[in-house]
């Protein structure tokens, strides 16, 4: 099945309307090519009502969110506030929040679901630490990351995207090989089978961890990646623009 690519930014705590040249730079190029990528920057809670008026009919996204729809939840920001402001995607369970948050998979899925009701594509991430690869663990503690965090309801080909973010590669340089994207993506792919029929064939797959220009070509040939998040090159579009070309 051929499904398109998407390749999205994570800015992390990174960025303030000083940085807003470079979401417009993305956009630009977007546009550009449009048709055969699809783009998204999830820029930080404060910057997407800005950002989302500065490029209009761009995606811009969030980074996480609160479970709730609404309620005492001083500092928390719900779903329907984050697409209200403009975004239309959401990164969840990424492991900078699993691990500095304590989010467990129930947690990210009640976010999952949260996002679908909102009306926010969602983003899941799911990915082993380097203990658990070493000791031959990863596809297992993955698989089963998967299992227990994906959406039970609303979940389509079109509103979902996985992305597969092994922790020690996050930030690092360090990437898998090849061959071993290949074998959790193909896993991965199973399991969205399993959970969810046809539509499992349709979610696309990211592969996210120290993805630059300079590595994307490859990656983005592996059977069952379809696109990146992007976390450090995603800052400034001259890093961002060739991972996106080359998932073009
Ligand atoms: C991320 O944090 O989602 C990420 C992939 O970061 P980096 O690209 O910097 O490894």
């Amino acid at each position: 099945m051929s499904r398109r690519k998407l390749v999205a930014g994570n800015w992390k705590m990174h960025g303030t309307s000083a940085d807003l040249g470079e979401v417009a730079a993305v956009a630009e190029a977007a546009r550009r090519l449009e048709g055969k990528v699809d783009v998204a920057l999830c820029v930080p809670a404060t910057l997407i009502h800005r950002a989302a008026e500065a490029v209009p009919g761009f995606t811009i996204g969030a980074q996480d969110m609160h479970m709730a729809d609404k309620g005492a939840h001083t500092g928390d920001i719900a779903a329907a506030m984050l697409h209200d402001a403009g975004a239309s995607l959401t990164i969840v369970g990424h492991s900078e929040r699993r691990d500095a948050h304590r989010e467990d998979d129930a947690a990210v899925r009640a976010k999952a679901e949260a996002g679908l009701r909102s009306v926010l594509d969602v983003i899941l991430c799911v990915g082993e630490s380097d203990a658990e690869r070493e000791a031959g663990r990863a596809l297992e503690v993955v698989t089963a990351q998967l299992r227990a965090s994906l959406p039970r309801e609303g979940a389509t080909a079109a509103n979902l995207a996985i992305a597969y973010e092994p922790i020690w590669a996050i930030g690092t340089g360090k990437v898998p090989s090849t061959d071993d994207i290949a074998e959790m993506h193909a896993a991965l792919r199973r399991k969205l089978i399993e959970a969810l029929g046809d539509a499992g064939e349709g979610v696309r797959i990211l592969y996210g961890g120290s993805v630059k220009g300079s590595n994307a070509a490859e990656i983005f040939a592996v059977a069952d990646v379809d696109g990146a998040l992007v976390g450090g090159a995603s800052l400034k579009a001259a890093d961002f623009l060739p991972i996106v070309e080359a998932a073009a």
